[in-house]
This record gives structure tokens, C-alpha cells and sequence, in this order.
């Protein structure tokens, strides 16, 4: 099992709190690759690094950190064997992205260990 996280926003929280389950989302650029969960190993939200800017999304998603434990990740430099190439470019090639720390749950909910503001959302 590996400790991971996924970062979300205040929007979201309330929801995994109550379900204690992350499920994943299909992403707009990757809708063949069905519902994906994005966690990192990185244990501090740092926005860029994570390819969460809010360039496409209104949401703030550095507000709350989930933390898993999971044996289901797929590391991305595997997972991103699979998609198209282009977009693999274009999301790794992001201002400060840091793919070596991402992390990939394809196709199944994964049960949360704890959910906890960051401390950026405190301040
Ligand atoms: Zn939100």
C-alpha cells in the first residue's frame, strides 16, 4: 500500500467527507480513458507542480488535502504510455509541472484515510 493525496476544494470536501470515498472524473482531455482519480506523493499543495491551475477550472483545488492508501496507483510516466501524445505534452510541459509526482487510480473509488484543510486554506 502507498500513502498518497489528492488535493480538492472547499466545494468538494464536504461530499468525500461524508462518502469517504474519492471517485474518479473523466478527464475533458482524455475522455477514453474513463474516470481517473489524480493523486501526487507530494504531502504540501503546490499548484503548478500538480497541474492543478485554475486556468480551465473556477476552483481553488489547494484548499483540502485527502489523504489514501491505495496499491491501485498507476505512476504516470506508466499511465501516460497510454494516452495520446500530444496530450501528455501538453499537461507535463505545463509552467512548473512535476509528473514524476503524479499518480493515477483508473476505474474504481479508493477509500479516504483522512481529509484535512491545507495549510494555505487556515491563513
Ligand atoms: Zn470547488
Amino acid at each position: 500500500m502507498t500513502r498518497l493525496y489528492h488535493y480538492t476544494c472547499a466545494h468538494a470536501a464536504p461530499h468525500i467527507t461524508r462518502e469517504r470515498w474519492l471517485q474518479g472524473n473523466v478527464h475533458p482531455w482524455l475522455p477514453d480513458a474513463g474516470p481517473l482519480i489524480h493523486l501526487t506523493d507530494l504531502d504540501a499543495p503546490d499548484r503548478n507542480a500538480l497541474g492543478l491551475t485554475s486556468n480551465l477550472l473556477m476552483c481553488d483545488r489547494t484548499e483540502y488535502r485527502v489523504t489514501v492508501s491505495t496499491s491501485e496507483a498507476v505512476h504516470w510516466p506508466v499511465f501516460a504510455r497510454t494516452i495520446p501524445r500530444e496530450v501528455r505534452r501538453a499537461l507535463e510541459e505545463a509552467p512548473g509541472a512535476m509528473p514524476m509526482h503524479w499518480y493515477v487510480v483508473r476505474d474504481m473509488p479508493v477509500g479516504v484515510y483522512a481529509i484535512e484543510p491545507t495549510r494555505k486554506a487556515l491563513t
